[in-house]
């Protein structure tokens, strides 16, 4: 068995952690050739310490000498470099074979996008890279010729129950109707819409079954998350908007499912734990021990399924629109909503101008054919101008 090569973008970070959790397991089959994060120099070096992969990648300089400094210190010759073009180095010319793409946010895709063109395996996580560039991305992974395994808990568990020889062309949809993508609906499913108004970071980001990045707990919140997962299944399986559903299921333990056209529903369940998507990607076609523990179906007490409430979620109803927009429309979705998550965590944005913030940005700028990274790149940068100034509108 070959020893697979492995690079984690966003090592420090929930994904990260539980990747090198399993990979910990695993010596036999797995060897972390990079590793990178922003500011958890600390966390990082302890990382380094323990995996001596070939480079570690921080944000600025400052950073990378304060973990040179660490590393030296305990003789590891990993080799510190910083800076986002650094980030495509640790996947170009660190040796890897497989990319776990972990990073949150737009600052994932130059790097997943290089990982995609040089034809390794790739383990995305990172969904906002694939909502941004969609037809890019899906292109440069064609084009390199490696492997796209969605790490994302309902795209995963819909990889696991799509027939083998399924295409993204509908000739080999092989009787694969529609795609029902779960979801818990968050801490705030049952709150009635006034009491909302006064929900804070602390709140939104204590899901009920999950433990995950604040960015994605305030996304599961307002359902955004789930926006950007139809989104992201669309581009992943090339099944049209209208065949791709979301159902809320509170006890997150069917984890998606897959309708087939003689009345089958296929559906993935365990525990709600990533390890087990990651464990999944990273030995494909193999399954391994992902220190998951077993799902017991006598001590559910029922698994229930409703239709989300659209008018609770606007951000769900908001990136259903730039779905069906298309062409650059989800980059500013995208980009609007990083911008109001990250003002409602840090600078006092109201929780319920997250969905506002994002519909300013989506009715000011026309969207326009998403055909080059020059294009989605200057997309993202315009969304964010238009939905910064908004916040700064907002909160004068
Ligand atoms: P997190 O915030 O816990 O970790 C993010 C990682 O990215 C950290 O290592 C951080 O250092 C790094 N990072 C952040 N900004 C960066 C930048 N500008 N440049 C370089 N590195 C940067 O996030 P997470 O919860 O692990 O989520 C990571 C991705 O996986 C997200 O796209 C998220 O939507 C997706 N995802 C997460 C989960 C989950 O359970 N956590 C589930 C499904 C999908
Ligand atoms: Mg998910």
């Amino acid at each position: 068995m070959a020893v697979r090569q492995v690079a984690i973008l966003g090592s420090t970070g929930s994904i990260g952690v539980n990747t090198l959790d399993v990979i910990r397991a695993h010596p036999d089959r797995f060897k972390v050739v990079a590793l990178t994060a922003a500011k958890q120099i600390e966390r990082l070096a302890a990382q380094c310490l323990e995996f001596k992969p070939l480079i570690a990648v921080v944000a600025d300089a400052q950073g990378a000498s304060q973990l040179s400094r660490l590393l030296q210190a305990q003789q590891i010759s990993t080799q510190v470099l910083y800076g986002p073009q650094a980030l495509v180095t640790a996947v170009t010319e660190s040796g890897c074979d497989t990319v776990m793409a972990a990073i949150v946010g737009a600052a994932g895709l130059v790097p997943t996008l290089a990982a995609a063109k040089a034809g390794k395996r790739v383990l995305l996580a990172n969904k906002e890279a694939l909502v941004m560039s969609g037809n890019l991305f899906m292109q440069a992974m064609k084009e390199g010729g490696g492997e796209l395994l969605p790490i994302d808990s309902e795209h995963n568990a819909i990889f696991q129950c799509l027939p083998d020889r399924f295409t993204q062309s509908p000739a080999d949809h092989l009787g694969v109707e529609e795609l029902w993508l779960t979801a818990s609906g968050g801490p705030f499913r049952d709150l009635p819409a006034t009491s909302l108004a006064t929900i804070t970071p602390e709140q939104a980001c204590a899901h009920p079954n999950w433990v995950m990045g604040r960015k994605i707990s305030v996304d599961s919140a307002t359902m955004m998350n789930k926006g950007l997962e139809v989104i992201e299944a669309f581009w992943l399986f090339g099944l049209p908007l209208d065949k791709i559903k979301v159902l809320i299921h509170p006890q997150s333990v069917v984890h998606s499912m897959v309708r087939y056209r003689d009345g089958s529903v296929l559906a993935q369940m365990g525990q709600p734990d990533m390890r087990t998507p990651i464990a999944y990607g990273l030995a494909w076609p193999e399954r391994i021990d992902a220190g998951v523990g077993q799902l017991n179906l006598t001590q559910l007490a029922s698994l229930s399924f409703s239709e989300p409430n659209l008018a609770q979620f606007p951000c769900l109803n908001l990136a259903f629109s730039a779905a069906r927009a298309g062409g650059t429309a989800p980059t500013i979705l995208n980009a609007a909503n990083e911008v109001a998550v990250a003002a409602f965590l840090d600078s006092g944005l109201p929780y319920l101008q997250i969905a506002q913030v994002v519909e300013h940005a989506l009715d000011t700028i026309a969207p326009i054919e998403a055909n080059s990274l020059e294009t989605i790149l200057q997309a993202d940068a315009q969304a964010r101008a238009v939905a910064s100034s908004f916040v700064h509108s907002i909160s004068r």
